[in-house]
């Protein structure tokens, strides 16, 4: 082979083992990912790297696995600042005693910001590269992601009722299409529309939701059947089960993410499965509201496409989508009463690549394929607790915890290097992190 075949590239990353999400099932040894400006040029054994490519600069990661980077496809950044707040209280009784009180007393914009930075130093820090929010003040949310480089979906609220954000439907829908108009085309932000949920927004402004996706292709995210109280209630009130109004209303289709379905009948099914309707899973969330567990093996026999999430910090009570990954695939096992449901390599696509394809944005993000975008992250394998190793793909679900990622690319930028955050000043952010704390502390101890 002669020089002039030698590609000139910005990065070359030297992995012990590589799983690339596409094909499914796949570890691969001694491989080389190339990345050239925001893409990935090649994913190659390191011998032909060697003779094809020549980089700018070369990381050897000799004990690290290499994967797409996670999408955490449901959460409240900001309610990071509450963590831990209220714990160990049902939905309704933590909603309306506890959450919502302090959202109005505390969620200001600077709130916002400083709630959005944590989560998303956590998130980095654990692997997640594209994250999904629905909270107040998304107009905040969106431009700190796009600052910091992360991929984001930037849900906007829609409730029937006043917020700090807005006065009403109208309110919200007029500065929803603000937010979707202002980020058209851009590579990390995602505006998306996000009524609350059916029992808080009702037929008029769901239809106009429906009526905005359609001029706009924004998608739509809302919590659906969460827990059997919000069924049972909605059977009384409306005489039907919440996703059937949801479908008269025509809400569901392929851009629409339905968020928990711990409430699932065959007609339930039925109707996520003609419309092609996403399901985001979030075990943790279900487990500690005790709202119910999704029957993931169902859903996914019926082909229905299903990504997970971390739900808000204050309900989990954190976004590591590792952990909420070995979570969905414990309860997957029960729930079927099947060892063999929801693999360790499923429970990976689910975390990625299925995150994509609810994004709409499967052609160039959740797997290690050359031409996607170079949303990458590193994990060090070497630690004794993830020792010995005898299948990479079991650890990152069965024993891993996402701090044993070091490192994380996203469009070919470095966010992650050597376990240290690159565009967040974390010692700045906890010093704002615990004046928040103090008056909050304050306001509990009243
Ligand atoms: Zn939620």
């Amino acid at each position: 082979m002669t020089a002039d075949t030698i590609t000139a590239a910005d990065i070359r990353i030297n992995a012990r083992w590589l799983i690339p999400i596409e094909p499914c099932g796949v570890v691969l040894e001694h491989q080389a990912v190339i990345i050239q400006g925001c893409r990935i040029a090649a994913v190659l054994p390191t011998a032909q790297a060697d003779r094809e490519f020549h980089t700018r600069e070369t990381i050897n990661l000799p004990n690290h696995v290499v994967m797409p980077g996670l999408i955490n496809m449901h959460g409240h950044a900001a309610m990071s600042l509450f963590r831990g707040m209220a714990d160990d209280l049902p939905l309704m009784t933590w909603l309306n005693d506890h959450i919502w009180p302090a959202e109005g007393r505390f969620v200001s914009e600077q709130f916002i910001a400083d709630g959005t930075q944590l989560a998303m130093a956590e998130m980095l820090r654990t692997g997640t590269t594209t994250f999904s929010d629905m909270y107040f003040f998304p107009e905040i949310v969106a431009q700190m992601a796009h600052d910091t480089g992360m991929r984001a979906q930037i849900c906007f609220p829609l409730l029937d009722f006043p917020t700090v954000w807005g006065a009403g439907p109208d309110d919200y829908l007029s500065k929803g299409e603000a937010l979707i108009n202002a980020w058209k085309g851009d590579t990390y932000i995602m505006p998306a529309i996000g009524p609350h949920a059916p029992y808080t927004v009702s037929d008029e402004p769901l239809s106009r939701a429906v009526a905005l996706s359609e001029k706009t292709g924004a998608r739509i995210q809302l919590h659906l059947h969460e827990t059997e109280f919000e069924v049972t209630e909605a059977e009384e009130k409306h005489g039907q089960r919440p996703i059937k109004r949801l479908a008269k209303l025509g809400v569901l289709g392929v851009k629409t993410q339905c968020v928990h379905m711990t409430q699932v009948s065959d007609s339930d099914i039925a109707l996520l499965a003609d419309s092609g309707t996403h399901v985001i899973h979030c075990p943790e969330s279900n487990l500690k509201l005790a709202s119910g567990l999704c029957p993931v093996h169902n859903l996914m026999e019926r082909g229905i496409n299903l990504a997970i999430g971390t739900d808000g910090a204050a309900s989990n009570n954190d976004l590591d989508l590792f952990g909420e990954a070995r979570t969905a695939a414990m309860i997957a096992k029960v729930v079927a009463n099947d060892a063999a449901a929801l693999s360790a390599h499923q429970a990976l696509q689910m975390a990625t690549l299925n995150g994509a394809k609810a994004l709409g944005r499967e052609h160039e993000l959740g797997s290690l394929v050359a031409g996607k975008l170079a949303d990458i992250i590193a994990i060090d394998l070497s630690d004794p607790f993830i020792q010995p190793v005898y299948d990479p793909a079991s650890h990152l679900v069965y024993s891993n915890h996402g701090r044993a990622v070091t490192h994380s690319w996203i469009n070919g930028v470095p966010q992650v290097q050597d376990g240290k955050l690159t565009r967040i000043d974390v010692p700045d952010l906890m010093l704002r992190v615990e004046e928040w704390a103090e008056k909050i502390r304050e306001q509990q101890a009243v």
